[in-house]
């Protein structure tokens, strides 16, 4: 098979019959053999019985139906684990996406690329809600992932399947699939497309999603640079503070023998013993973090590397 679309759905029914009849129409002149695969993310509306009519019409619509609401991320994991396409393109269930930007993504793909991220050029959103903090926060995560992308909030990639089948989502993560993917060696693109208004249904996020989205982005940037070696961020700031007390304490001695001040009667006594102490705190939460990289890794026999390709090593892959 060569495409899998995997579609978050949560309470979007008036937008299942249309979202359906666009992707039959773009990819049949495109010829291309596909899955559909509709995640309903325990919607409270008729969108599971929607998709399960057009499920049971149509054999390449596949239903999957999660117990209860998980969030756009989760329902997305969902359908990539399900997918047996050898390209896996998401996309919302809303028709903000434009199914007919498919068999585009998946020529940039037969370029070479593993990752095609869509780019909203122009956005059919509010401003100010919406439009406003998505800028700001693109460019915050293009400057810490430093995978320079225009719009990472856009459901509407195209992956090679090996590449995600190496990584796992959590949170709100799904926009930093790229960032992710391109620690793993991927090659990653991005490709201009068409984003449509919300005729039916209503959004499922506001203001707030902006802070989940830059506290998610902590985290991954952690996981970028320092998952397979914390002791290296923590040591260093350990080790750093250790020095600023040290020299903080040496003062104080400095104050007692040259100017007479008793220790007891000085602040920076306190601010030594509160620096030495946070110092190895830290040194020691990066000692935990080792392990708990090791043990991370080594349960699950997951090298701290990836192999795009070998040459008379056909097992190794
Ligand atoms: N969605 C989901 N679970 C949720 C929230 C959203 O599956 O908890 C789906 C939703 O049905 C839609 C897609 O994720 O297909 C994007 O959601 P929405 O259109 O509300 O986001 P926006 O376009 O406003 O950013
Ligand atoms: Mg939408």
């Amino acid at each position: 098979m060569d495409l899998s679309l995997v579609v978050p759905i949560y309470n979007e029914s008036p937008n299942l019959r249309p979202l359906y009849d666009q992707v039959i129409a773009a990819l049949a002149v495109a010829n291309i053999d596909f899955e559909l695969l509709l995640v309903d993310d325990g919607s409270s509306d008729d969108s599971f019985a929607v998709a399960q009519a057009l499920a049971n019409a149509d054999p390449r619509v596949k239903v999957i139906r999660l117990r209860r609401n998980f969030g756009q991320t989760a329902a997305m994991s969902a359908g990539f684990d399900a997918a047996h396409g050898e390209v896996i393109v998401p996309m919302d269930g809303d028709l903000q996406n434009d199914p007919e930007d498919i068999p585009r993504l998946l020529e940039k793909i037969s370029e070479g690329y593993d990752v095609v991220s869509g780019w909203r050029k122009e956005r059919q959103d509010k401003l100010l809600s919406r439009r406003l903090p998505s800028m700001l926060a693109n460019r915050l995560i293009s400057r810490m992932t430093g995978v320079h992308l225009h719009d990472y909030g856009c459901t509407l990639k195209a992956y090679k399947r090996d590449v995600l089948s190496q990584i796992n989502l959590y949170g709100e993560m799904h926009r930093f699939v790229p960032a992710l993917v391109s620690q793993i060696g991927a090659h990653v693109t991005e490709l201009p497309v068409n984003h449509r208004p919300r005729m039916a249904g209503e959004s499922k996020y506001g203001i707030d999603r902006t802070l989940r989205v830059i506290l998610d982005l902590i985290t991954v940037k952690f996981m970028l640079k320092y998952s397979t070696r914390p002791m290296q961020l923590f040591g260093k700031w350990g080790m750093g503070i250790i020095a600023v007390g040290c020299i903080s304490g040496a003062i104080t001695l400095w104050m007692k023998w040259f100017q007479g001040l008793p220790m007891n009667r000085n602040p920076l006594l306190t601010l030594t013993a509160f620096l030495l102490f946070s110092g190895v705190q830290f040194l020691v939460l990066g000692l935990l973090g080792e392990i708990i990289t090791r043990t991370y890794h080594e349960t699950q026999d997951k090298p701290i590397y990836t192999i795009r390709d070998t040459v008379n090593l056909e097992d190794t892959l």
